[in-house]
């Protein structure tokens, strides 16, 4: 499914009339929510776009929800409200920072702490959550958070992304800053969780530069091309959208791609040619073929 960006309802709702009565009624959440009852079918919770949600929607100035995850993000809000770590009122489709921090709260409450208590679902947290409430497809897994990829810290998942994302390119993928990092001030705090390297570019022509940003963006980063007039040696950003282990600060930089913006303070305009741009996606989205 292509999710299209903006949240205006007129054009969210043409575009669901196109997709057939089933994915319509699945997407239309704004009005109707049964709790579960006895007997009746579990829902089903698909975890990347619980995960999508997570990272679009909290820096969002309304309770806009994101195209097509509001179906799944509503039992996990009900879950977590049935365990008085959320209040009904914020029961509504959007994974905005209250569900941000009722999630960190019931993490913690399993013992989780730092990068594990960061408020989106890991695999084992959002299968606990929904015990007899739902039913979890499409986990996601960063997998061991002590891989390596050319000498830099990634995890599994960004691993075999960059790996993908290599093949597609005339040339090799080398990192000049790798994951679960804070010792770098520059990139405040994009680093310290998982699913965000740097890749250096010095050795490649401006072709070549767009060429990786467009192959990592189609493996399923939310990457750019930093340049000197934004304050950096050129090298490129990337972070691996729908990670579970993306810091705060990274997460908040999948919500300015999503919407095309740089992931950088000032919010600008994503700078990358058009004819190097793909459509939004994630690694597990984009394996499926
Ligand atoms: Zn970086």
């Amino acid at each position: 499914m292509e999710l299209p960006s903006g949240t205006d309802n007129h054009r969210t709702r043409r575009w669901l009339l196109t997709r057939g009565a089933a994915t319509a009624a699945a997407v239309a959440v704004g009005s109707v929510w049964a709790a579960p009852s006895a007997g009746a079918a579990l829902a089903t919770v698909d975890m990347e776009l619980v995960l999508v949600a997570a990272l679009v929607d909290p820096p969002k100035a309304d309770t806009g929800l994101t195209p097509g995850c509001g179906p799944h993000v509503l039992p996990v809000e009900q879950a977590l409200d049935a365990k008085n770590y959320l209040a009904a009122s914020a029961v509504d489709g959007h994974y905005g920072t209250s569900t941000i921090t009722a999630y960190a709260a019931y993490q913690q409450s399993l013992g989780y702490t730092g990068i594990d208590a960061n408020g989106l679902p890991g695999a084992t947290s959002l299968t606990s959550l929904g015990a007899n409430r739902y039913t979890v497809i499409h986990p996601v897994r960063a997998g061991s958070r002590t891989e390596s990829y050319g000498g830099k810290r990634v995890n599994a998942r960004t691993k075999s992304m960059l790996a993908n994302a290599d093949g597609k390119v005339s040339f090799s993928i080398t990192l000049t800053q790798g994951s679960y990092t804070s010792s770098n001030p520059d990139s405040a705090g994009t680093h310290d969780g998982g699913g965000v390297v740097d890749i250096g570019v010095s050795s490649l022509s401006t072709t070549q530069r767009w060429q990786l940003v467009k192959a990592l963006r189609q493996v399923g980063f939310a990457a750019w091309l930093r340049t000197p007039d934004q304050g950096f040696a050129y090298h490129i950003h990337a972070v691996a959208v729908a990670d579970p282990d993306l810091s705060k600060q990274a997460q908040a930089q999948v919500h300015d791609y999503y919407f095309g913006k740089n992931g950088l303070a000032s919010h600008a305009a994503d700078n990358t040619p058009s004819s190097y741009r793909v459509p939004f996606t994630w690694w597990e989205k984009y394996s499926r073929g």
